[in-house]
């Protein structure tokens, strides 16, 4: 008799970082088998990580560290230097706190990042998996420039079982959001997720509307926003840097949320905006349903970029 199993949770989440990250995985393994270490190994190994999304300025000072530490340690075949390599990104990843604000109180989430990059979906799985460990959880709709936005997080708050608080398209966004604490506050939820807009007339506008929001959180209850999370979408590679700069000017972000890593993402803009902004990765979304957020696994996702037991 065979038994037949069903990939855990976690199968499903490395199969699918594996996919985002296979060509790079691909050319790290052709790097390693290279031969011995001669100045086109640097060179092909420069190329291969500016090439991966990271970020120029994050792959040549990658590259420029491992050749120091290959230097260092005499490393001679190209082998030992793939596997430096993999041992730096553990380090550089593996400290960085991760965890949400822990529970206690109502804990507020701020939902920030451009139009389309899984704001709504993200907020809404977040409060998934927070109802999913008993809490009460509010919805806070503060995209008021889109009638549709207010009402996609309508239905979603309606599937989950969560709150919702809300107001007429073209509302002030603050004061939605000031609401949606205040709510959350007064019915002991354990937290409120408050989506916002991803596009206004210009960026300084959008910009300028998103401090508000974070202020009049503050006002409604001190601490807050605990976690600002800049969604950003993992398909888009180098721009993601780029907005994230912007968003991580104006607000105090806490941590970033890679969405659609189930698609054709770029597996090495992940190193690349957490080397640069100094913003850890806290969550990845991995497809469309209200169970598909996990917890980003740095050691996972290294694993990924690389084949074969270290
Ligand atoms: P928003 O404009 O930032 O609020 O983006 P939405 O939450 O409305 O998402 C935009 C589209 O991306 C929707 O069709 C979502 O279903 C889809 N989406 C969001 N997150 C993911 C993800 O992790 N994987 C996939 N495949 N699609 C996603
Ligand atoms: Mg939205």
């Amino acid at each position: 008799m065979t038994e037949t199993r069903k990939p855990g949770l976690f199968g499903r989440l490395a199969t699918r970082l594996a996919s985002s990250t296979a060509g790079l995985r691909g050319q790290l393994s052709g790097l390693a088998a290279y031969g011995p270490i001669d100045e086109g190994f640097w060179e092909a190994l420069e190329e291969t990580l500016v090439g991966a999304d990271l970020g120029p300025e994050a792959a040549l000072s990658l590259a420029a560290d491992l050749r120091r530490e290959a230097e260092r340690l005499q490393m001679k075949h190209s082998r030992e230097a793939i596997s430096g390599l993999r041992t730096m990104l553990l380090n550089r990843m593996e400290w960085r706190p991760r965890e949400l604000a822990p529970p206690g109180g109502t804990t507020v989430y701020l939902m920030v990042g451009v139009n389309g990059t899984g704001k709504t979906t993200s907020a809404a799985k977040l409060a998934a998996r927070f109802v999913a460990d008993g809490q009460r959880v509010v919805l806070g709709a503060a995209d008021t420039f889109r009638a549709g936005a207010i009402e996609q997080l309508r239905l979603w708050s309606e599937r989950i079982g969560a709150d919702f608080v809300g107001s007429e398209p073209g509302a002030d966004p603050a004061s939605v959001a000031f609401s949606s604490v205040e709510a959350g506050v007064a019915r002991g939820a354990g937290a409120v997720i408050i989506d916002t807009a991803g596009r206004l007339h210009t960026q300084a506008n959008l910009m300028e509307e998103l401090k508000k929001v974070e202020r009049s959180v503050a006002k409604a209850l001190a601490d807050a926003p605990h976690e600002s999370l800049l969604v950003l979408d993992g398909a888009i590679g180098q721009n993601s840097l780029q907005q994230a700069r912007v968003f991580n000017d104006a607000l105090r972000l806490t941590g970033l949320v890679m969405t659609k890593l189930d698609g054709s993402s770029k597996g090495g803009v992940i190193l690349g905006l957490e080397e640069q902004l100094g913003v850890p990765v806290k969550l990845v979304g991995v497809g469309e349903t209200a169970h598909d957020l996990q917890d980003f696994d740095p050691h996972a996702y290294v694993e990924s970029l690389f084949e074969g037991p270290s």
